[in-house]
């Protein structure tokens, strides 16, 4: 605790509110906050990536004081600090106005991972951004919500490619003190928050609190003097190498994040499990209810009446199993608890394979009451793939709803266009994001000032990408086939088309490579042509994804497409902010229906930019004609890859190409800028992470609070 007191920089009495605002990260969204931390030092706001923190620490004394004196700088600063301030209360907010009886005892939200800013890196992809989204909008709209996650010290890797294209994996370490994070301390002073058992022996867990404007995130820790060393590092790894180390991270999750709630005198009204490896928070409130004596079926019908557990993906592999035996071995104490006993874990863990394996969704489907998926059709594909447990009743009976995801507006929308937007739909526009009349609006917007705001958006990424590559260059390589492979070759004026999500085999970036010399066409057109932009990460263990990507990355480096094509290395949150800002269409081709929903998608959309997709995910439902395109559903017989990429090529070259082109040189093309508004039109109106926190809040937070979800029976077999 003391070492991260020594990085409190000393700052000059005027402006020294400078560090409690760095030290919450709602300046992300705040655009004065983020203008105040480019002012103080606006080289070291880029080469810190955007880390006020960081900049604080570093930035020369001497420059503190002038600006100590600069009478505009001060005021900047006491107007940030005052909304920062503002926003410690929740008074006036949607929650308070609408939902005044729900209180102040708040949800408790339980996620492997969050991805809130580059540099508190412990997500790995679309689960962890869309928990920091959720945790920001619930900010926004007041609703009492505590986060709970892992610290992962090592968290994501970064991505360098070789000569030959393959994926090198570098654990990187980031270092706590440069970040907002705060230890919390202990009920003696020290760094002990709560003990846990793990396979028989007592671990120590510490704490570290990250403040998301309104919404406290716990995030937990086993880096500490007292425990055995092979047990500290155990929940910092991101990407833990076996199995066993796995369920012992997700043990400590769950039991361990319980615990440390206690510990801090955080008691929730009810419990959110985001994604089944957070599932054991609800058996560790089994047991807490039955060391005070409740029988277990009381037990279990009282966690389950307050429990909230949200699936995120139909891909076999994406749902945790481990064998039984394991989790008898980590969870031993738990099984000394009176009434508890391995037949019952065994029962709660059994999946639909039958015994012998530990299934986590499964445990967290019978220990809650409230459950969905994260799209319409994702609801669907889960009742379907969960309806034995349910034997009684028929497929679309089963009690699973869905809450399509969305994204956090202000985090993700350019600041250009949402400067451009106070102009044509007034000032304070963001605080009316549920007024349907708002988002009609947009269809009137100016196409000649929505056509510029986008394309200094795209020059921004330009001028990023060839940033990028130019160090890279510097630092890697030297060679020249590695500089055309990241984008240096990349035009302004040509369509350019954006693909950047992890690349998982069901994502098929290489899809758009089926037909070679169809795309070769497309991208060479001297008159019209097409430009392609690349970025992801493969899991590390995923050979087939990396093999992917090696493909993608040699057709970046190969000459026949003349430098049209450029792969990005190193995707995370900052170069995601870039490219669905500053890319022309975005792309999305996941294998129908393995996409549980998808975001990047519509944060695009909420930049204005249109996307083509195939029917799956959000798209199956955001796609609304007029918003962008759409690849239909393969007829049964029909080869599913054949047959999207057939159809990709044939709405690339016959409808997106042309109306791209379409118009004089230089003005806005009329019908392309149409399409734009309404992608940011239904954007707008339906996928954003407010509209989302309110449906979790009316459907299901309140009804856990109550204790009675839904009304469900509580009969899951
Ligand atoms: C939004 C986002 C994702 C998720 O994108 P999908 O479209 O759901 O695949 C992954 N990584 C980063 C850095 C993101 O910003």
């Amino acid at each position: 605790m003391n070492d991260h007191n020594l990085e409190r920089p000393r700052l000059p009495e005027p402006i020294s509110g400078l560090w409690e605002i760095a030290m919450n990260l709602s300046w992300r969204w705040n655009p004065r906050a983020r203008y105040l931390f480019r002012r103080l030092d606006r080289p070291l706001w880029h080469r810190t990536r955007h880390n006020p923190v960081a900049i604080l620490q570093r930035v020369d004394p001497g420059r503190l004081a002038r600006l100590a004196e600069d009478a505009d700088f001060r005021r900047l600063h006491d107007e940030v600090l005052a909304t920062c301030r503002r926003e410690e209360s929740r008074e006036g907010t949607w929650m308070a106005a609408e939902h005044p009886e729900f209180g102040d005892r708040p949800v408790a939200y339980f996620c492997a991972e969050f991805g809130l800013h580059n540099s508190v890196p412990i997500y790995s992809g679309g689960l962890g951004v869309l928990a920091g989204d959720h945790c920001k909008a619930a900010s926004d709209l007041g609703v009492p919500l505590v986060g709970v996650g892992l610290l992962y010290v090592k968290g994501y890797f970064d991505q360098t490619i070789r000569l030959d294209g393959w994926q090198e994996d570098m654990e990187a370490a980031f270092d706590p003190a440069s970040t907002p994070l705060v230890p919390v301390p202990g009920p003696d002073g020290g760094r002990v928050v709560a003990r846990l058992e793990v396979n028989g022996h007592d671990l120590a867990i510490g704490a570290w609190k990250l403040r998301v404007g309104r919404v406290p995130i716990y995030l937990l820790d086993t880096e500490l003097e007292e425990n055995r060393p092979e047990d500290r590092q155990l929940a910092s790894r991101l990407y833990p190498g076996g199995r066993l180390e796995r369920l012992q991270q997700e043990w400590i999750l769950g039991a361990g994040g319980v615990r440390v709630l206690r510990a801090v005198g955080v008691d929730p009204a009810a419990w959110h499990a985001n994604e089944g490896h957070a599932a054991f928070m609800l058996l560790e409130r089994v047991r807490e209810r039955m060391e005070r004596g409740s029988t277990w079926e009381e037990a279990v019908e009282r966690v389950r009446a307050t429990s909230v557990f949200t699936t995120h993906t139909p891909v076999p592999a994406g749902h945790d199993i481990f064998p039984l035996e394991q989790v008898e071995a980590c969870a031993t104490r738990l099984l000394d608890t009176p009434g508890m006993s391995p037949a019952r874990l065994a029962e709660l863990g059994r999946g639909l394979e039958g015994p012998g394996g530990f299934h986590m969704t499964a445990l967290a489907i019978r220990l809650s009451g409230g459950l969905n998926g994260v799209s319409e059709t994702h609801g669907r594909v889960t009742r379907r793939m969960w309806h034995p447990l349910w034997p009684g009743r028929s497929v679309e009976d089963v009690p699973v709803g869905h809450i399509t995801n969305g994204v956090h507006l202000s985090t993700w929308m350019s600041h250009s266009l949402m400067e451009f937007l106070d102009g044509h739909l007034g000032a304070g526009w963001v605080h009316r994001l549920a007024d349907p009349a708002l988002w009609d609006a947009v269809r009137g917007l100016d196409d000649e000032g929505l056509w510029r705001v986008h394309k200094r958006r795209k020059e921004t990424l330009l001028a990023f990408v060839r940033e990028q590559a130019r160090h890279r260059w510097a630092e890697h390589w030297g060679d020249s086939g590695h500089l055309v492979g990241a984008g240096t070759l990349l035009s302004p004026d040509a369509l350019t088309i954006g693909f950047a999500r992890r690349f998982a085999e069901y994502k098929r970036a290489d899809l758009l490579f089926r037909d070679a010399d169809r795309l070769r066409r497309l991208v060479t057109d001297p008159r019209r042509p097409v430009q392609v932009v690349f970025a992801g990460k493969a899991h590390p263990a995923d050979d087939q994804g990396k093999r992917i990507l090696q493909r993608v990355y040699e057709a970046a480096r190969d000459p026949g497409f003349e430098g049209r094509i450029a792969f990005l290395e190193d995707y995370e949150l900052h170069m995601a902010h870039r490219l669905v800002q500053g890319v022309d269409l975005w792309l999305n081709l996941p294998r129908p229906p393995l996409e549980a929903c998808g975001t990047s998608g519509m944060k695009a959309a909420l930049n204005a930019v249109p996307q083509l997709g195939t029917c799956d995910g959000w798209w199956a439902e955001g796609y609304e004609g007029s918003n962008g395109w759409q690849i239909p559903l393969a007829p049964d017989e029909e080869d599913v890859d054949a047959w999207d990429a057939r159809h990709l090529y044939e709405l690339l070259e016959e409808r997106v190409v042309p109306l791209y082109y379409e118009g004089e040189h230089h003005a806005a093309p009329r019908g392309w800028v149409a399409v734009m508004k309404e992608a940011l039109r239904v954007g707008g109106s339906r996928f954003t992470a407010r509209r989302m926190v309110r449906e979790y809040v009316s459907d299901y937070y309140i009804p856990a609070r109550r204790g009675t979800p839904d009304g469900l029976p509580v009969e899951a077999g």
